[in-house]
């Protein structure tokens, strides 16, 4: 297995992530157990925070917190001073009881509800990143009762849709998501929003796709959107301060993921911005990207505890752990890959082809699909490897399975982020109506 930020392998040929033995960790937390490298969510900030200073441009990294949204995560990029993308009053709720700072805030998503839009006025947030015309009238209405004016960027949909290692060029974008370049849409909402006298538009945001390896999307986007920046500066005199590129600089899973560094990334669309605003009129726009998955996916291992496996000769071999797409739903919802070491044997030849599922009563229940272990037996502790990302926050109680704890590791300290869910938790919003109440004698 690859070893990310932290990891190495230690003496006892035991797995050890922030100085934390994962034997160790397994006997006072229990599995299955999420771990999160403190460094190195650190150092990807870094990277990000330092590729931008040295472009000299203005510029803002938010961190997209859906892919992992947790109070002390919350601390740990404010600390570093980014900022923050939330999608749901969920989202901003934590933010803000973590004491992150509200003007830090953008606010995303394509349907917020009308408290939402309040909660985040009230709030004070930094920027709301409007979606439709719907939302732009409805949170223009709200902030004119409260006398306020939120700064704005729209989500422009700019037809290209890039995946890994291509991207799609399309005239029209088939997506519930922002306002269409092409066929007019956004040009018609720019052209509204300016108009409107409670929300102060500030630019444009794009998002083109998730687990990107190359920049060619990105540099097709920037010039689309600077083009349509243009056109409204020539028809309209209207003049942009913020272009955000979105998020989906990709990570390395397995072998097969060849992302670039970020700093190759943030160049290319530093570039790109300053090559396609160089002759226009008006001052080169800020940058502001949204990178999730590439701050915490590979800063994040999974603890499982092996149990029963089923070897079915001449098809394959399964071997079941203590979780599964309860706490990592990503095999089954996108066919993930990911690897993976028996922990506690971790210097073992890895020479025996299993595959890795979980304890849910569902077929389709995998982590891993065909992966060489070192012949795993109940007991082991198998950590499969880069699950920061869109695990816990995609996290479920499928067959009521309490969700894991999360504990961040650095320098040989660990401490619990989220709780281990109990029992109690598990039935703590159940109520049960007075006529379905067990009666005494069934009961005892
Ligand atoms: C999901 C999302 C991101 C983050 O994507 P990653 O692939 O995790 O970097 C950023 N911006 C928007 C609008 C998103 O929907």
């Amino acid at each position: 297995m690859y070893l990310h930020g932290t990891s190495k392998i230690n003496e006892q040929g035991h797995l050890e992530i922030g100085g934390c033995d994962t034997v160790a960790l397994k006997e006072q937390y229990g599995t299955p157990l999420y771990i999160m490298d403190e460094q190195l969510i650190r150092q990807r900030c870094r990277e990000y925070m330092d590729a931008f200073r040295a472009t000299g441009m203005q510029f803002q990294v938010a961190y997209a917190s859906k892919a992992f949204c947790t109070m002390a995560m919350c601390r740990l990029v404010e600390e570093e001073g980014l900022s923050l993308d939330v999608v749901s009053d969920g989202e901003l709720y934590t933010a803000m009881q973590a004491g992150f700072p509200v003007e830090r805030i953008h606010f995303h998503g394509n349907n917020k509800t009308p408290e939402e839009l309040e909660l985040a006025l009230d709030a004070g947030i930094g920027c709301f990143v409007v979606d439709n015309l719907i939302e732009l009238h409805l949170l223009n209405a709200i902030a004119a009762e409260k006398g306020l004016q939120p700064k704005i960027l729209l989500r422009v949909t700019p037809g290209v849709e890039a995946h890994t290692h291509e991207f799609i060029s399309t005239g029209q974008e088939d997506s519930k998501f922002g306002f269409d370049i092409g066929n007019g849409s956004a040009y018609e909402a720019v052209v509204q929003a300016d108009q409107l006298s409670s929300v102060e538009l500030l630019g444009l945001h794009s998002h083109i796709g998730s687990q990107i390896f190359e920049v060619d999307g990105f540099e097709v986007a920037a010039q689309r959107v600077a083009e349509f920046a243009r056109q409204l500066q020539r028809d309209k005199g209207i003049y942009f301060s913020v272009i955000n590129l979105g998020g989906g600089f990709g990570i390395r899973y397995t072998a097969e993921d060849s992302p670039l560094q970020v700093a190759d990334y943030v160049q290319a669309i530093a570039n790109s911005i300053q090559k396609n605003f160089a002759d226009s009129d008006g001052a080169v726009p800020q940058i502001w990207i949204e990178p999730g998955r590439s701050i915490v996916g590979d800063a994040g291992t999974t603890l499982y505890t092996v149990g029963t496996s089923k070897d079915i000769p001449g098809i394959r071999k399964y071997v079941s752990v203590d979780g599964g797409m309860s706490d990592n739903p990503r095999t089954a919802l996108y066919d993930a890959k990911y690897e993976a070491v028996i922990a506690n044997r971790a210097h073992d030849d890895s020479s025996e082809l299993v595959s890795v599922a979980g304890k849910c009563c569902e077929s389709g229940d995998m982590l891993i699909w065909d992966i060489e272990l070192a012949h795993p037996v109940s007991g082991d502790l198998l950590a499969v490897a880069c699950t920061g990302a869109y695990n816990y926050s995609m996290a479920s109680n499928y067959n009521r399975l309490r969700r894991p704890a999360v504990v961040l590791v650095s320098e040989g300290n660990s401490d619990v982020i989220v709780s281990r869910e109990s029992y109690a938790d598990l039935v703590g919003n159940d109520l049960v109506p007075a006529r379905l109440q067990a009666s005494a004698a069934l009961r005892s």
